[in-house]
């Protein structure tokens, strides 16, 4: 009989375009060898030149989708991406409680604070930050903003080494245990060149770890965040430590964003490799 791989959930909107949210988790995460499951919480229409359309998935839908999932072949890791709306996160958060993902529960649970494409739509309401606040980051087993994102959240300006040691010190003060801070904006955000691409993991146990890449200069990164969230999550499914499924998780991205590719007249996606 052919074993079967482990079961990741993504908790995410759709991208018509393919190139982010949930398509990109999935292939994420089968490129980890992992069986992706999905609970879509919108629909947006999109290309490679940004979102002009989002159709909410009612509450009681997502939360359905996240239970069946559950009852039926189980779920080793999850994580969130796009969750649009406040009533989606109680939908989410009171769904996850039930069937044992995140803190109440042993099923690892990232959290990737999605708020706004690469193109600047938003993809969460502004209503809905105070409930990532109060409600998934305090189950979150890693939380994984950008620059933008923890501006948002932490109200904190990233701009070096300790003002990202500031950020995840707010962020685990919000709640969560474990804290990656993607540092791949910080040339967009301060204008200084950076040669390399530093995230910044900071674990509950007071713990840091730094995982390093030359810095690519490449316009397709489309779904980047996306991948690199689902990839962690993947090692977190195969039973990896939090600080391998990262490592795992930033070699991927890392040859993915290598390898991404031109698509459309805007932004391609990156290229999901095997690993
Ligand atoms: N669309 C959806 C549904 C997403 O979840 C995300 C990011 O999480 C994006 C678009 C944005 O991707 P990017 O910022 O890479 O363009």
């Amino acid at each position: 009989m052919t074993a079967s791989p482990p079961v990741a959930l993504s908790i995410a909107g759709t991208d018509s375009g393919g190139g982010a949210g949930m398509t990109a988790d999935v292939r994420a995460f089968a490129a980890c060898g992992v069986h992706g499951s999905v609970a879509v919480t919108a629909v947006t229409v999109q290309d490679s030149l940004g979102v002009s359309a989002v159709h909410e998935v009612p509450p009681d839908v997502v939360a359905a989708q996240i239970r069946t999932v559950a009852g039926d072949m189980g779920v080793d890791a999850a994580k969130t991406g796009m969750l649009a709306t406040r009533e989606i996160i109680e939908a989410v958060v009171g769904a996850c409680d039930a069937v044992g993902i995140g803190a109440a529960g042993s099923v690892p649970f990232v959290v990737d604070p999605v708020a706004a494409s690469m193109s600047g739509s938003p993809l969460l309401a502004e209503d809905a930050l105070d409930a990532v606040r109060t409600e998934l980051l305090p189950r979150a087993t890693l939380v994984t903003p950008n620059l933008d994102e923890i501006a948002l959240l932490a109200d904190v300006k990233v701009v070096d080494e300790a003002s990202a040691h500031r950020a995840a010190a707010a962020l685990h003060a919000l709640g969560a245990r474990a804290v990656l801070v993607k540092g791949g904006h910080l040339e967009a955000t301060t204008g200084r060149p950076q040669p390399e691409c530093v995230d910044l993991l900071s674990t509950a146990d007071g713990g840091t770890h730094e995982f390093r890449s030359p810095r690519l200069d490449r316009p397709h990164t489309h779904g980047g965040g996306d991948s690199l969230a689902s990839a962690i999550t993947a090692g977190l499914a195969r039973g990896m430590s939090l600080v391998d499924a990262v490592a795992l998780g930033k070699a991927f991205i890392t040859r993915a964003v290598e390898h991404s590719y031109p698509l459309g007249a805007g932004h391609g996606p990156v290229r999901a490799m095997p690993m």
